[in-house]
């Protein structure tokens, strides 16, 4: 049997963009509205079988440090691949992300891979992020750009998918 892929997936992205909740959904099914922030970056592990091929992912969640800007290379270090989220209702929360992008570029270098999630889309009503321009923007910096919905349970599966399958193809 062929071995097992491990890879390290981060979360980056402002507070309060549905970081956690992404993570919830996806290893545990649940979305708790109010959850207590913790006190240490942590992980969850999820394992994964793409077309036959093992993973196990170890997922990075921020301990919320992200919000004193207090976030620094300890967390993103040896990442095969990142996760940028932010909120279509929080035009801040996607500059935040453009800003994450040239950090791990820069520290990381081009191997790293980035999917964008564009969270929180059961607010479309509200949406400030102008989703063409997103578009354009993750297309430039050779991210995927995906919506989701940790709320509605939208796309979350989807987007650690494509997350992954692209870390499959660069190793
Ligand atoms: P983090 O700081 O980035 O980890 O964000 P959290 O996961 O703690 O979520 C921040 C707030 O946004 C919480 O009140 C969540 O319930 C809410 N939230 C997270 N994801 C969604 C979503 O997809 N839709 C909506 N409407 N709210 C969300
Ligand atoms: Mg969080």
């Amino acid at each position: 049997m062929a071995a097992e892929s491990s890879f390290k997936v981060v979360l980056l992205g402002e507070g309060c963009v549905g970081k956690t909740s992404l993570i919830n959904r996806y290893t545990r099914n649940a979305f708790v509205p109010d959850h207590k922030t913790t006190l240490q970056a942590s992980f969850q592990e999820k394992r994964l079988n793409i077309g036959g091929k093992r993973v196990k992912l170890a997922i990075w969640d921020t301990a919320g440090q992200e919000r004193f800007h207090a976030l620094g290379p300890i967390y993103y270090r040896d990442a095969n691949g990142a996760l940028l989220v932010y909120d279509i209702t929080d035009t801040e929360s996607f500059l935040k992300v453009k800003n994450w992008v040239k950090e791990l570029r820069t520290m990381l270098g081009k191997d790293v891979v980035l999917t964008i999630a564009a969270n929180k889309s059961d607010l479309e009503r509200s949406r400030q992020v102008d989703e063409a321009e997103a578009d354009r923007y993750a297309a430039s910096v050779g991210a995927s750009h995906i919506h989701t919905s940790a709320k509605a349970d939208r796309n979350v599966k989807e987007v650690f998918l494509d997350l992954t399958k692209r870390m499959l193809e660069s190793v």
